[in-house]
């Protein structure tokens, strides 16, 4: 038996200080003189906006094909940086003719709206669009839907794979694929985007069961190691806190984030609050409504969302003065250019709003050049519909820590946790586990708190490609 685990995403030395890279991994297994080989996630890298192109490959993308060709392919969960490049031509041209790309529910209702938005996106950018129609429909003919969290056999007897929550979004999940040779067994798990707390649309990833306790870890999410994060339950606490207090003195507060759950989840919070909400934002709005129907739900985890108080915008803009009085405006910030940018260019500038990012802002985006104002001369240049437009910012600017990755605090002994069972623990004491989807210093946080097992990481040279069962 051998087992080789390659990185195509992520990024490289200095690289990695910029940023976490798309994630795209490939499994090479070796058994009974055959050889399998599996894409586990395939997303998007994006460089800072004002470059030319939005989006750009994984960075080793090009060597997929070094490898055999696909006998399957996994999308962990809809974000960008995990799916949206498994409809380009260097992907497709890999797969097999019975190649089956499997996801669960949730992730298989959205992904066709993620793909069409970023061609249209890219459209209207007028740069090069990733793929064509016909590409996103071939990709979706091999879709296999996960209705609900259990055990796949990809090759009966040979290889199969735990598919479960990983509590990061809705629909996400980890794998733990078990591979067999006669008396050989081993269990590998990728976690995915994963949170052990609860998020906005689901609850925190729970552990497998015994018998799926992974041996390995090829990868874990390390996308907030090195921060001291406070709880979700205090930075929700503040946010409503602040919101309030902005409404009660007769302003107006904007919250921009993620289309996916962040933008429906807050919006019900402040309209539980009583506070007049505006939603804004065409691909949010289909995402809620999704998560709430039969297509969108896959596990007993998933959180009923309720929108009924929310005033949803027909036309882009329609929330600005929509009430007469204080109201909560939320929109999503898409690829930097989803409504938000417009909500922004008209509101920064006034005294009396408080503008709220839930979550992590991305670097180089509108909402993190308004959140930097304030650190430089008080202005910021954002991009409106093609345009940069400079704008001073008055607006009280606020950032909350609702993050849907683990906090390194939890992880930590979440790793200790899943590890517990491993064979190698007990052979060598020393088990392997993949660092991946954090920026540089993340991953050195994580490496230095794990230094009693044996890491790699998704930034060394040497790592990408690695070994990790040789029998
Ligand atoms: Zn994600
Ligand atoms: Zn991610």
């Amino acid at each position: 038996m051998y087992i080789q685990l390659s990185e195509l995403g992520g990024r490289i030395r200095g690289d990695a200080r910029r940023g976490v890279g798309a994630s795209c991994h490939v499994l090479i297994i070796k058994v009974y003189g055959r050889t399998y080989c599996y894409l586990i996630d395939c997303g998007m890298d994006f460089s800072a906006m004002g470059n030319p192109v939005s989006w750009e490959d994984p960075i080793g993308l090009a060597g997929l094909k070094e490898f055999p060709e696909i006998n399957d392919a996994f999308v962990s969960h809809v974000h960008r940086d995990h799916g949206s490049c498994l409809a380009r031509r260097p992907v497709l041209s890999r797969m097999k003719k019975n190649t089956r790309l499997f996801c669960s529910r949730p992730t298989a209702a959205f992904l066709p709206h993620v793909l069409a938005d970023q061609r249209s996106f890219s459209d209207r950018r007028e740069e090069e669009v990733p793929y064509s129609v016909d590409d996103i429909n071939a990709l979706l003919e091999r879709m296999k839907i996960i209705f609900k969290p259990g055990v796949l056999e990809l090759v009966p007897g040979i290889v199969s794979v735990c598919i479960l929550p990983s509590g990061h979004t809705r629909g996400s999940c980890q794998l733990i694929f078990l591979v067999q040779e006669n008396r050989k067994k081993v269990k590998i798990m990728f976690s995915g985007d994963y949170a052990v707390h609860d998020t906005f649309s689901t609850v925190g990833a729970l552990l497998p069961p015994n018998n799926w306790s992974p041996d390995i870890i090829g990868s874990f999410d390390c996308t907030f190691g090195g921060l001291l994060l406070k709880s979700w339950d205090e930075e929700m606490d503040r946010l409503i806190m602040d919101s309030r207090e902005m409404i009660a003195r007769g302003g107006d507060v904007l919250v921009f984030a993620s289309a996916f759950d962040y933008c429906p989840i807050v919006a019900q919070k402040l309209g539980e609050l009583g506070i007049p909400v505006c939603l804004d934002g065409y691909s949010m709005v289909n995402f809620a409504h999704t998560m709430c129907s039969e297509d969108g739900v896959w596990c007993e985890q998933d959180q009923t969302i309720m929108l009924d108080a929310a005033h949803v915008c027909e036309r882009p803009g329609e929330a600005l003065g929509y009430f007469d009085g204080p109201c909560a405006i939320v929109a999503s910030s898409g690829t930097g250019q989803g409504p938000a940018a417009r909500y922004l260019a008209s509101m920064a500038y006034r005294d009396d709003v408080l503008i709220v990012a839930p979550g992590l802002v991305v670097p180089g985006s509108n909402g993190h050049r308004i959140m930097q104002a304030k650190h430089s001369d008080g202005y910021a240049l954002i991009e409106v519909d093609g345009e940069m437009i400079r704008t001073p910012v008055y607006a009280r600017c606020e950032q909350y820590g609702l993050i849907t990755h683990s906090r390194q605090q939890d992880a930590i002994p979440r790793i200790g946790l899943l590890l517990e069972n491993s064979q190698f623990l007990k052979s060598t004491g020393h088990p392997l586990v993949g660092l991946h989807h954090g920026s540089f210093s993340a991953l050195n946080a994580y490496e230095n708190a794990l230094s009693g097992l044996q890491t790699f990481r998704g930034d060394i040279k040497k790592d990408r490609d690695i070994v990790l069962v040789d029998w």
